[in-house]
């Protein structure tokens, strides 16, 4: 072990554990790809007052959970703890709502920073991968994008998780609302941050994770009581969209997310598998994101699901992820001549598109087919002083444990046929 750990919240994606976590990202970004979403990549970092401004001032997220820091040029900046405001600033900077093919679909993959309590499923570094539709009010994309994480869900196996779903209104309905919430939560028995909490964003209590609270909250107003027509409307039609495609969903009258943007559509991907961190995903619709950054009308809507906790979620239903083995081919030669044949041999199997691997640092036989094992090579290639003279390589089939002798000029045509 070296001097130094890895920082505290954090961990390494090492192999062979970290196939998982290629293959979940792979298995979110398939259905989008196939869908019209086009890769965006962002910087990890970005002016500070984005996310301020974007995610919410009285945010978790923005108040307790954001690395900022003041670089040598005397910029602000944070490293980002969501990707949605960095996308929609992208988008604006690079005037891709105004080549009038709106809406501009776009996903992406990538590392997000919060300074939070560790704990299992709640990490200071981790990864998702979201899809954002910007700039297009119609309710078959809340429900193409929540059909789209159903998918890929069931594409890894996933059984165990549900799909919750709201509507938070707009800004015609949900100012009433907030007021009726208010008027109730001034009448609670509720601690001082709570009640600092109510004063400034009402909704955001009816998250609180505590059981005691939740308890008061039993007789809450809700939102779906004071629904403007058109907000009404809207929710209908994106339930029975999904309801015609038989995606199973919960309507969960007290979901509010995290952060201050989402408008009408919100939902949450939970898995029952993960104890209290349940949350493997979510999004929603955030008609309001664009004006709060300084942009025109654009409603949009998106969904951003946590790599890490949908990698937990797999472990917690027992599923392996397809993953195939890495190597096919293992190669060890056995002194100076034959190294330098095989290796040629090698490289060119490779060229070829199979994946194989050698035996490096001159071990004898009895390492090298310890190294192939683990490899998890199909096949090993081995040539030894007596099958140079020869002109053949003995060629071992590790599942069945055949070996046959073939000539050296054979190994590529050879494998590529058995390989398929
Ligand atoms: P939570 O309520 O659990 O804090 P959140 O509402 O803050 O979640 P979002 O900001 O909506 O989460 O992020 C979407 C997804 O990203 C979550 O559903 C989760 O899977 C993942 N995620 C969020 N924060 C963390 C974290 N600290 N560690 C690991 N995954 C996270
Ligand atoms: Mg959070």
């Amino acid at each position: 072990m070296s001097t130094f750990k890895a920082p505290k919240g954090t961990y390494d994606l090492l192999p062979p554990d970290s196939a998982k976590y290629l293959a979940v990202r792979e298995a979110i970004a398939a259905p989008l790809r196939n869908s019209g979403y086009g890769y965006i990549e962002t910087p990890g970092f970005e002016n500070v007052e984005l996310f301020a401004r974007g995610v919410g001032e009285s945010t978790d997220i923005v108040t307790k959970e954001m690395y900022v820091f003041e670089t040598k040029g005397g910029d602000r900046l944070a490293l980002r703890p969501e990707t949605t405001a960095a996308v929609l600033r992208a988008v604006l900077e690079a005037n891709l709502h105004k080549a009038g093919n709106l809406p501009v679909k776009v996903w992406y993959s990538g590392s997000q920073y919060r300074y939070e309590r560790p704990q299992k499923g709640r990490y200071r570094h981790f990864s998702q991968v979201g899809a954002e539709a910007i700039g297009a009010e119609d309710p078959a994309l809340d429900a193409e994008l929540i059909i789209l994480a159903d998918q890929s869900y069931r594409a890894l196996g996933l059984r165990n998780f549900r799909i919750l779903l709201n509507s938070l209104g707009d800004k015609e309905c949900r100012p009433v609302y907030r007021a009726a919430l208010q008027d109730f939560l001034r009448g609670l028995d509720l601690d001082e941050d709570t009640l600092r909490r109510a004063e400034i964003n009402p909704l955001r209590v009816l998250d609180d994770k505590r059981p005691d609270v939740q308890k008061k909250l039993t007789d809450a107003p809700l939102l779906r009581d004071y629904l403007c027509d058109a907000c009404k409307a809207y929710h209908e039609e994106v339930r029975s969209l999904l309801v015609a495609q038989g995606v199973v969903f919960e309507d969960d009258t007290k979901l509010v997310r995290g952060l201050d943007y989402y408008t009408r559509t919100t939902f949450e991907f939970v898995h029952d598998g993960l104890g209290s961190q349940s949350a493997v995903g979510g999004g929603g619709r955030y008609d309001g994101l664009s004006e709060m950054i300084g942009g025109p009308s654009l409603p949009s809507v998106g969904w951003a699901l946590g790599v890490d906790r949908t990698v937990l979620a797999l472990e917690a239903e027992g599923i392996e992820p397809d993953i195939p083995s890495a190597t096919s081919v293992f190669a060890v030669p056995l002194g100076e001549e034959a190294r330098r044949i095989l290796f040629a041999k090698v490289t060119e199997l490779r060229k070829n598109g199979v994946a194989a691997d050698f035996s490096y640092g001159g071990k004898g036989l009895k390492a090298a087919m310890k190294a192939a094992n683990r490899s998890g090579a199909r096949y090993t290639l081995v040539l030894g002083e007596r099958d140079l003279a020869e002109g053949v390589v003995q060629l071992k089939d590790m599942e069945s444990g055949e070996q046959i002798a073939i000539g050296v000029n054979e190994i590529v045509a050879e494998l590529e046929s058995r390989l398929g």
